[in-house]
């Protein structure tokens, strides 16, 4: 039997997401559930997939399956497409597995053309709301299946506004409509050369193209990326038969959420508009009406809808963010789908849940999104500067967060900007699509118009970024890069404060402070405790960051980087001294004053940990990194090693590298000076004797990790040194303190020989990022050049150094650590590399059997969570 591409809503339900998209998949279901659903069919996700492989073309079998269906849609409804007397009019819908917001384009109308308008137009004697269903049809099929006319589209409506003196798109009459209708066939036909199609199938062959062709737009697959959504998927397309919101006053349309998605607060939250269709809510183009005054002007409708809520919550047991149309007083559902919500609103919702014994505990931790929670832990406004500065204005709390930057207008500005360095807040008349990589880079979005469920709004809390949008009082002038509010004109580059919990917007700098892990956030943590199976440990250099961590639920350091303790203005020139030695005498006097402050920095670290497991890694980073660039710095040097600034300048010269990544770096530094690494364990060794005599309830097990081995002869000799070193001194101590030796994996020879590299290492680490660089044979500090390339191309999806590449890399890590095991049992397995912190890598060390994972203070939570889910996953 050749494969079935088309499901009528009646044929699906909600488990069928990968074939029939979130939004089909959840049509159908509230169609078995009895719900309002205006009929219709879904083409599924593997039709999407075939257009692809037939040179983005619908096959004639798949063109007849659609055909067939749309016969089956006339028998349900009781109309014909394209007929005279009672016309079949469907909206044309994309919707892939996962949801992507503001994506891809939805098509109303379809079916209409000059002779099905007049049938329309006499047969309602409602002739305003036939030719308003016309002009948008015509305006979104052009815009969407051929790309042309939206701005200019935009331009001819404000224009007949003007010219018939009124504000508003409801006041247009049928005539104005009309006249719009032809105005805009005729900028579609200019632009194309054609006239626009009046064939009702053609316009629909026509429509399902365009989205299918969506899915591989640049904004789609950005967000694909950022979402780790894979390009495999496709979407689907629902053909609908409309519902329409547009007949008059006792009509209109809603976008409403179960629970309030920017706080969690269990009540109705949303927005509506009367005697308007699909996108006008959201487009911001009218201010619509906030959901509960609808109970007034619509109180049947509206009881329903309310029914419809909890019916779909008990159903769902979670949070729905639903669209519906109100006709002539009756309600119909378009969508409804798990809301998306700020970070702060998920886990109040989680607790809420399961307090409610709609889900349980596990359920709670599996439905959080790991990567939003480090908003939560990110700065907040202080509150004594706060107190203190004036508002200059206030909109709507659309998503919230503190953010604090320079105003910039646009997008690339944005996005320029903080390429830069500079935190920026993007000030905008209202965000599209494609200002989705400004909003990222930006501290925060703040714009003129657009209600709670706007596209920044929708996209922000997203984002877990910072917005304030709708606030109507700014008088904004996009063109010279200025706006005024409050009576001040702000110009690009002048700092503005804005509080998206609050909606307040402050003139000026706020300084920020820190967050902590409290109530609801706590209460979810502590579930995902149980769970989880992974340690998490964080990367951290310094007592400051170590503590933060520890806050975070760190259980211990992963990675503490030694190089940087050496880059402080009093300790630089001694390392210097060491680097340009003549002898090992020399360089171990220069050695033996870093000693102490090595020591004491480690012993800040031991106490900030408590007496968790800290691994410290030794001097890692080519020399020439050390050494003075700046004239004046380079005589100094010279006056204080007695040197001229030739000789000096000599060494400098010999210490270059053609390539850098792959020089005289890692263990090498201490196979060629074995003193820097005698001088290091002597530090670690000390620190941990001195801080176990002053905490006797702490078990102090130093571990010392020797970086970028390959060979294991090399670590077998730096192990030596390490060990005689440590050894010696532990013994003088009258100790029987116990200190590890491990290495990092990060060298793809090293995890080749895994099992050869085991016998000598009490641990590994897998350092992903050099492991990253060195499998692809690339470096992550020139990659940003040509991945976009590599994206556009479809070559790669992500960026190997944020996500693992597990097919490749991963291969690697899995082989060492069976390697590994095989030959010491007793080995401990990490991963300090970025991807430490990123959830899909999280489940792939956990699948892998890593013992832990560390990455940065911020993303321990992240961790914990993914690695709970990852456990949860791996039950199932
Ligand atoms: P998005 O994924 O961007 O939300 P949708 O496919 O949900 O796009 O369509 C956007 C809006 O168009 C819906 O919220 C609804 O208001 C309107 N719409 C879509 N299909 C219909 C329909 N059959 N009848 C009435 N309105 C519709
Ligand atoms: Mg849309
Ligand atoms: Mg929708």
């Amino acid at each position: 039997m050749s494969k079935k591409y088309v499901y009528l809503f009646s044929e699906g339900n909600a488990n069928m997401r990968e074939l029939l998209g979130g939004k089909g998949a959840n049509l159908a279901e509230m169609t078995n559930i009895g719900l309002p659903v205006p009929q219709g069919f879904t083409i599924t996700t593997e039709a999407c997939t075939q257009y692809y492989e037939d040179g983005q073309k619908i096959n004639d079998g798949i063109q007849a399956e659609i055909m067939e269906y749309i016969t089956k849609l006339e028998g349900i409804t009781g109309k014909k497409f394209g007929d005279l007397e009672n016309p079949l009019l469907v909206s044309v819908r994309s919707g892939a597995r996962a949801s992507m917001p503001g994506m891809m384009d939805t098509i109303l109308n379809l079916g209409l053309n000059e002779d099905v308008v007049d049938v329309l137009a006499k047969k309602s004697g409602n002739p305003r709301w036939a030719w308003d269903c016309y002009r948008r049809f015509i305006q979104m099929y052009s815009d969407v299946v051929m790309e042309v006319g939206k701005k200019y589209f935009e331009q001819l409506i404000d224009q007949m506004k003007e010219a018939r003196g009124v504000t508003q798109d409801v006041e247009l009459t049928a005539d104005d409509l009309k006249e719009l209708a032809g105005q805009f066939k005729a900028e579609y036909k200019s632009k194309i050369g054609q006239d626009f199609p009046t064939d009702p199938k053609e316009q629909l062959m026509g429509a399902i193209k365009a989205v299918f062709r969506s899915w591989d737009n640049p904004r789609a697959n950005v967000y694909r990326r950022d979402n780790d959504i894979p390009y495999s998927w496709g979407t689907a397309v629902n053909v609908q038969s409309m519902a329409f919101g547009n007949m008059g006053d006792d009509c209109g349309t809603g976008v409403a959420f179960t629970r309030n998605p920017a706080t969690g607060e269990k009540k109705l939250f949303g927005e509506f508009l009367t005697n308007a269709q699909g996108e006008d809510v959201v487009a911001g183009i009218r201010t619509p009406m906030p959901i509960s005054e609808m109970s007034e002007k619509f109180p049947e409708a509206f009881a329903q809808f309310e029914k419809v809520c909890k019916i779909l919550e008990d159903h769902y047991h979670d949070m729905q963010d639903m669209e519906f149309t109100v006709e002539n007083g009756k309600l119909y559902m378009l969508q409804t789908r798990n809301g998306k919500r700020t970070p702060a609103a998920a886990l109040k919702i989680a607790c809420d849940l399961v307090d409610e014994g709609m889900i349980d505990e596990k359920q709670a931790v599996a439905m959080i999104d790991p990567r939003t929670l480090d908003t939560l832990l990110h700065p907040q406004f202080d509150g004594e500067v706060l107190k203190k500065t004036p508002v200059i204005g206030s909109a709507l709390a659309a998503s919230p967060g503190a953010a604090c930057g320079k105003v910039v207008f646009s997008a690339e500005d944005a996005k320029a900007w903080a390429e830069r360095g500079e935190k920026v807040v993007l000030v905008r008349l209202e965000t599209s699509p494609e200002d989705i990589e400004g909003m990222k880079a930006a501290q925060g979005i703040l714009t003129v118009r657009g209600g709670m469920t706007s596209h920044a709004a929708v996209v922000a809390r997203g984002m877990g970024k910072c917005c304030v949008s709708g606030c109507g009082a700014i008088k904004m002038d996009e063109e010279n890069k200025q706006f005024e509010l409050s009576g001040k004109t702000f110009h690009e580059g002048d700092w503005l404060s804005i509080d998206g919990s609050t909606g307040k917007i402050y003139d000026g700098a706020i300084p920020t402070v820190d967050a902590s892990i409290g109530g609801e956030f706590g209460r979810v943590m502590g579930w995902a405790d149980q769970y989880r199976r992974l340690k998490v440990r964080t990367n951290a250099d310094t007592p400051h960051d170590a503590a933060q961590a520890r806050k975070f639920g760190a259980e211990g350091i992963g990675l503490c980087r030694t190089e940087h303790m050496f880059f402080d203005a009093d300790r630089i020139p001694a390392i210097r001294r060491m680097i340009c030695s003549d002898t090992v005498e020399q360089r171990e006097a220069a050695l033996a004053v870093l000693e102490p402050m090595q020591q004491s920095d480690f012993e800040g670290i031991y106490e900030a940990m408590e007496g968790l497991p800290v691994t410290i890694r030794f001097l890692d980073p080519p020399l020439h990194e050390f050494v003075p660039t700046e004239e004046a710095d380079i005589e100094l040097l010279a006056k204080d090693m007695g040197k001229s600034v030739a000789e000096i300048k000599a060494i400098i010269a010999g210490l270059h590298e053609f390539n850098p990544m792959m020089g005289h770096r890692g263990c090498r530094l201490a196979v060629t000076y074995p003193e820097i690494a005698a001088m290091q364990t002597r530090a670690v060794i000390k620190a941990a004797l001195n801080v176990q005599a002053k905490h006797p309830e702490w078990t102090m097990v130093p571990e010392i990790m020797i970086p970028l081995v390959g060979e294991v002869k090399e670590l077998a000799y730096v192990k030596k040194v390490v060990v005689e070193t440590a050894d010696a001194i532990i013994k003088e101590a009258g100790s029987n303190m116990k200190y590890l030796v491990g290495t990092m994996i990060e060298i793809p020879r090293a995890a080749l020989t895994a099992d050869e590299i085991a016998k000598q290492a009490d641990f590994f680490s897998f350092g992903t990022n050099d492991l990253t660089q060195m499998t692809f044979g690339f470096s992550r500090d020139d990659a940003g050049k040509f991945l976009d390339a590599y994206y556009d191309k479809k070559i790669y999806e992500n960026d190997p150094f944020a996500k693992l590449d597990q097919t490749g890399v991963g291969k690697l890590v899995d082989m060492a650590c069976k390697m590994g095991r095989a030959t010491n049992p007793e080995l401990h397995l990490g991963v300090c590399g970025e991807h430490g912190g990123d959830p899909s890598s999280v489940e792939f060390f956990h699948r892998t059997g890593l013992d832990y994972v560390s990455c940065s203070p911020f993303r321990v939570p992240i961790a914990r969570l993914a690695a709970a889910q990852a456990a949860i996953t791996d039950e199932k």
